[in-house]
């Protein structure tokens, strides 16, 4: 696939022009390309032109949407090189990561285009012998969907395959800082047969565009994934038209190792869930909580694994530790890291700016982390690992419960008795068990309180894209 065609040609268009946005490299702040700065007029036609479509769209049958679907899987299996290189070169994350996350999305796709074809309806038994209860499950209509930047490949896949499939027409808002993996994607999703107006993306300021989108009447659904302030914001934005939600928010996971986990094991995954895009993903593991009787065993070999990771470009095939994705985000991880040390935490490893460009921050453990400190509370979304020592595992479940938040969180065990105990006593939307890689496409991703609204993935995940229609037959 020619990327450098596909943005440079905005490039060309832009010297000077206020009308488009640079897109840059967080590794060096190289400008990669160009997208246009969508007007709100814009984004209006691009509902009213998803709109216009659906009835087409949502008329195929389930198998032809499945088809495209599935031609779609093959073609960014075949594109992932040069989709995971466009992702790396916008978001900064290490090229194996970036391609797990395009195989990632390529497996949203293909598992969406089977289950296309199994949206059934319902018979449901009468009161009476002469009526009969239908259910029939039929496509929303026009969803908007907004996506954040670290994740832009899959995060995209993971609302447009269910979407697609049900038979919904979509308005995508990707993220500013890396809406070229959408272009990418859509890209190839004309090349894979998807319908003109089935599929617009709207790029440009989220606060010329957010409003047509959630306060435009035919939009019937938003999905939206990123902070749970900008969430809690278009919850109230879409209260004016009674649209359907679905929010995937912050989270603040916590990894507990229980006194019989396979120690190498927990400590080993420990430091890959943590570190993984630096930090910044919603299920990232933000403390970790280790019984006191194998806290220095835990805490020698999660020091090797910290030990062993390399800052660098993510096109370099050493580097496992991506840059940030811009200057405000190493500014809070750096405001968390301060606020921990100056109530008492002990800085065992890191702390500091790294040496490697920009914005990298050195891989970071922070020891006695108590209750109080921010990276106890928020969101650090940053290379920090908080490390806590406990005695009793009631106290942290009720450290985590306190918690508003609830999307994800990690348990290390052997006795599947404690194990699976502790784990269900936990409001969390998804809790990994001696395992770390919760994102999978056959899983309801999604979170409780305030983490989210709704499930993602999964037979389920079709049905939200759908709403029941109830039919009562007289005969
Ligand atoms: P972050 O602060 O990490 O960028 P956000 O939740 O603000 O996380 O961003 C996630 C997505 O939400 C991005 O696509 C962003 O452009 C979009 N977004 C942010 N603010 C708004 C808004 N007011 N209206 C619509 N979309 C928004």
């Amino acid at each position: 696939m020619e990327w450098g065609k596909l943005t440079l040609a905005g490039a060309a268009a832009t010297q000077g022009d206020g009308g488009w946005a640079p897109v840059d490299d967080p590794a060096n702040g190289k400008t990669v390309g160009y997208v246009r700065m969508c007007s709100a007029q814009d984004a209006g036609e691009a509902v009213a032109a998803a709109h216009g479509a659906f009835a087409d769209w949502s008329g195929q049958a389930p198998q032809a949407r499945g088809a495209i679907l599935r031609r779609l899987a093959g073609l960014i299996s075949e594109n992932s090189e040069d989709l995971a290189t466009l992702l790396t070169a916008e978001q900064g994350k290490p090229l194996a990561e970036a391609r797990a996350e395009v195989a990632s999305a390529a497996g949203y796709f293909d598992f969406f285009a089977e289950e296309a074809r199994r949206v059934n309806g319902e018979i449901i038994a009468s009161p009476r012998t002469d009526s009969r209860i239908l259910v029939m499950h039929k496509p929303v209509g026009v969803v908007a969907a907004i996506t954040p930047w670290n994740f832009p490949v899959s995060m995209v896949a993971r609302k447009l395959a269910p979407a697609l499939a049900a038979g919904c027409t979509v308005v995508l808002k990707p993220a500013p800082q890396t809406p070229l993996s959408a272009l990418g994607l859509a890209a190839l999703c004309r090349m894979a047969g998807l319908p003109d107006g089935v599929l617009h993306v709207v790029t440009g300021n989220a606060a010329t565009i957010g409003p047509v989108l959630t306060q435009d009447p035919r939009v019937a659904f938003l999905s939206f994934t990123g902070s749970t302030a900008t969430g809690r914001l278009l919850y109230g934005q879409c209260a004016s038209t009674i649209k359907k939600l679905g929010l995937e928010l912050g989270g603040h996971a916590p990894f507990i190792v229980l006194p019989d986990a396979d120690i190498d094991k927990a400590a080993t995954l420990a430091v890959a869930a943590k570190f993984r895009n630096a930090g910044q993903t919603c299920v990232c593991p933000n403390r970790f909580f280790v019984h006191e009787a194998v806290y220095d065993d835990f805490l020698t070999r999660f020091l090797r694994e910290v030990d062993r990771l390399v800052s660098g470009d993510g096109r370099d095939a050493a580097s496992t530790l991506a840059p940030l994705i811009d200057e405000p985000a190493l500014a809070k991880v750096e405001r968390h890291v301060a606020d921990a040390v100056a109530r008492g935490a002990k800085l065992t490893r890191g702390g500091r700016r790294a040496a490697a460009g920009r914005t990298w921050y050195e891989a970071t453990v922070l020891e006695n982390v108590g209750p109080d400190m921010l990276v106890s509370c928020e969101e650090t979304f940053g290379p920090v690992a908080a490390l806590t020592k406990f005695t009793e595992v009631d106290d942290v479940r009720g450290s985590v419960n306190a918690s508003q938040y609830g999307l994800a969180g990690y348990v290390f065990g052997r006795d599947i008795s404690t194990v699976l105990k502790t784990a269900e006593s936990l409001d969390l939307g998804m809790v990994g068990i001696n395992a770390i890689h919760l994102g999978l496409e056959m899983a309801p991703i999604g979170g409780v309180k305030q983490s989210g609204l709704g499930r993602e993935g999964g037979h389920a995940g079709i049905l939200d894209y759908c709403e029941p229609q109830y039919l009562l037959v007289g005969l």
